[in-house]
């Protein structure tokens, strides 16, 4: 059998676990993949994807911050999931064309059902306005959430995502007091990646409310603690990475991962932090 490329493509890169669960996943079902992790930068990107899609060794990629928006533009074909967020975190290579996916939706979906948390009805909070936080918003209004709120530090960007949906936005200095009454908040900026939090010292939850960063490492990161600190109940990024590998895997070799494999990546990937 002719040895297929996959890769997850981003700048930064080097931090991902993506290498590591298509390796656990391809040992696991006997599968001859070659993964690798791909650093591009943003004026690179456009040029390296136009190589990738001409060369027939590539299954797919795995794209990440910060390119998601830039390769739901660049593809032939769009699939419905990548439209509405208009961000693209799978892309299939075929026959020299180029389809892009979103999987970030539903395997943040997926991940807080493993949870028990449950969106529908919920008030909900998305910081950021980047490719992942559009995949959430996107999510939440199809599981059903009475109000999705988007805040980010660049307000404009913010209004852009949330018009896409109908949403009020705003900035993050507003942040406290929209949070303080929210059911669900979701942090999916990338203040993480630099050791921060996007909430100022001190930020209050509702108690009980589910507190979700997408970032997984540190186990808990500086949102999560503040979360916890305040009586919520914080969730790591680690299961919506795991599921929505799960779902790009299912793309790419037609094959869907049962949820026992599921886990067994995740919990792969735990002991790796
Ligand atoms: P992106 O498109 O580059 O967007 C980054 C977002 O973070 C923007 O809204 C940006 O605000 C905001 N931001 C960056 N630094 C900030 C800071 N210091 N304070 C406040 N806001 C800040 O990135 P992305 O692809 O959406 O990824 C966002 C995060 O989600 C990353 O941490 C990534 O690792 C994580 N993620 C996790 C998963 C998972 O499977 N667990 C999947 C996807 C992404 P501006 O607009 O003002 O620049």
């Amino acid at each position: 059998m002719r040895q297929l490329k996959a890769a997850v493509v981003g700048d930064p890169v080097a931090h991902s676990l993506s290498p590591r669960l298509f390796a656990f996943w391809s040992k696991a079902r006997g599968r001859d993949l070659e993964y690798e992790a791909l650093k591009v930068t943003h004026a690179a990107f456009r040029e390296t994807f136009t190589y990738a899609r001409s060369e027939s060794v590539w299954v797919g990629w795995n794209v990440t911050l910060p390119h998601k928006e830039l390769a739901a533009q660049l593809s032939d074909e769009l699939d419905a999931s990548a439209e509405q967020p208009g961000a693209a975190n799978v892309l299939l290579f075929r026959d020299g064309r180029a389809i892009g996916y979103n999987t970030d939706a539903q395997g943040f979906l997926d991940s807080l059902t493993a949870a028990g948390c449950e969106p529908f009805g919920t008030r909900c909070v998305v910081l950021g306005a980047g490719g992942a936080a559009a995949g959430v918003v996107a999510a939440l209004r199809r599981s059903g959430a009475a109000d999705v709120m988007v805040l980010n530090r660049t307000p404009e960007r913010a209004a852009s995502l949330a018009k896409r949906f109908g949403l009020a936005y705003g900035g993050l200095e507003g942040a406290a007091g929209v949070i303080a009454g929210a059911d669900l908040v979701v942090n999916a900026t990338a203040a993480g990646l630099g050791g921060g939090s996007p909430l100022p010292d001190g930020a209050r939850f509702r108690e009980g409310a589910w507190a979700v960063d997408l970032l997984y490492r540190p186990q808990e990161t500086p949102f999560m603690a503040q979360a916890r600190a305040a009586g919520a109940r914080p969730l790591g990024g680690l299961g919506m990475l795991v599921r929505q590998g799960a779902a790009a895997w299912k793309l790419f070799f037609g094959d869907a991962l049962g949820e026992p494999e599921i886990r067994a990546g995740e919990a792969h990937l735990e002991g790796l932090l």
